[in-house]
């Protein structure tokens, strides 16, 4: 395999051991709906209190920050975590 293949290769492995998580600071949100609206996989959601929180399906969170640009609370903070 040529050398550039081997180091996407490798690039790709590395990126798939990553996970992401959209977390909502909820004494910050205003509920305004922003995030909710603009989540490209739809898994920003209203909690019972009317809070955008992210739910786990079988899309996981892509860590694309579209949620976290968009809040003009600041209440999203995205955590990068790695897979064992
Ligand atoms: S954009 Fe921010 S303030 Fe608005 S609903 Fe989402 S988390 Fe709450
Ligand atoms: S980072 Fe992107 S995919 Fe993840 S919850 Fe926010 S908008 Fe959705």
């Amino acid at each position: 395999m040529p050398e550039a293949s081997k180091n996407l290769q490798e690039k790709i492995r590395e990126l798939q051991k990553i996970i992401y998580r959209a977390v909502t600071d909820l004494d910050k949100c205003i509920s305004c709906g922003t995030c909710v609206f603009y989540c490209p996989l739809k898994i920003r959601v209203f909690n019972n209190e009317g809070k955008a929180v992210t739910i786990k399906t079988n899309k996981s969170c892509g860590g694309c920050s579209v949620c976290v640009k968009r809040c003009k609370n600041k209440a999203i903070s995205l955590i990068v975590l790695r897979k064992k």
